[in-house]
């Protein structure tokens, strides 16, 4: 009866939200058959660049049931919302540096397009698009695909955003992300930079490659990107993944990039949409894991020097760039 248990459970120490899904336990795990994705299955069929489906093993759904809470103390909330794939490529191989300008632009319009459509639904709160990349994040299918989740709540991180750049507004009448990249233009740790946006390694990195890449113009939400700063954003994103292709040849870096936008309502003039890339490496054979300081602790040690590591990005996004155009 209760195989298939789907609900959000509010944890009260941490006050935040658990995502319960049972299904997700099922799903198919690096497995060798055949490649939903590829085209010509069942839902791949037909003339396509990029593709959107609903993931099969989602961790929110529009079916799933109403909830009761169980105490004062424990509370449950429905999990309704959206688990979309977005297929980038029908190419069975590659990351966002081997996406062509069309499916680059195809793939950047389905994120806008989804983020505007599912927002339209009133019970959602937050669309998030995201992507996990290679097998250090456990990627169970490698055939070039992001995510998206929209939820019924604003997640933890993002909440955490807001509220600390609405604290910075209110103090300084500033955004603060304009005036971090303000900061951050000015350093060392720059790695890419086109006309409408900056990537760099934050002065703050949690992890040894991390990377966030800004547009310049303080705007909330992907949906508000012009055509110009769309294929900026291409541009960038298909040099930071081809940059981490390139930073220990040969040896493939797993990564998660974060989406943050505004939530679908509500006024977040102070927020200032951007994107984050969190790969697992710390060296070219060396993972970080998450253990005992981050995990129990909620702090993040980072065990590298950030300017040095931002200098061998910058230089692997350079030869990507040089032997992208021969
Ligand atoms: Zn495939
Ligand atoms: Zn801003
Ligand atoms: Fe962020």
């Amino acid at each position: 009866m209760e195989e298939n248990k789907i609900e959000m459970r509010w944890n009260p120490l941490l006050e935040e939200w658990v995502l319960i899904s049972a299904k997700r336990s099922t799903r198919p795990w690096q497995s060798a058959e055949a490649c939903p994705f590829c085209p010509g299955n069942e839902e791949t069929q037909g003339d396509w660049v990029v593709l959107t489906l609903k993931n099969k093993y989602p961790a929110l759904s529009t079916e799933a049931p109403e909830v009761k809470d169980e105490s004062k103390l424990y509370k449950r909330a429905r999990s309704y919302g959206y688990s979309l794939v977005v297929v980038e490529t029908r190419n069975h191989e590659g990351d966002l540096c081997t996406l062509s300008n069309e499916e680059m632009n195809l793939y950047i319009s389905a994120l806008v397009e989804q983020t505007k459509k599912i927002c339209n639904d009133k019970k959602i709160k937050y669309v998030y698009p995201f992507r996990n990349k290679g097998k250090d994040v456990g990627v169970s299918i490698i055939h070039p695909h992001s995510q998206i989740y929209a939820l019924p709540i604003i997640p933890r991180r993002i909440e955490r955003e807001l509220d600390s750049s609405k604290k910075y507004f209110s103090k300084y009448k500033r955004c603060l992300i304009c005036d971090i990249i303000e900061e951050e233009r000015r350093g060392p740790r720059v790695v890419f930079e086109n006309k409408n946006f900056l990537a760099y390694l934050p002065f703050f990195a949690q992890w040894p490659l991390e990377v966030h890449l800004t547009p310049k113009r303080h705007f909330q939400r992907i949906t508000e990107l012009t055509e110009e700063e769309t294929l900026d954003l291409g541009e960038a994103l298909r040099n930071i993944t081809g940059g981490y292709s390139r930073l220990y040849e040969g040896r493939e870096i797993s990564y998660v990039m974060a989406m943050h936008q505004a939530p679908c309502r509500g006024d977040y003039d102070y927020y200032h949409f951007h994107i984050e890339f969190y790969p697992r490496n710390r060296e070219r054979d060396r993972i970080k894991f998450l253990a005992g300081i981050e995990i129990g602790g909620g702090t993040y040690t980072n065990d590298s020097d950030p300017e040095l590591k931002a200098k061998e990005i910058k230089e692997a996004i350079e030869r990507f760039v040089s032997s992208n155009k021969k």
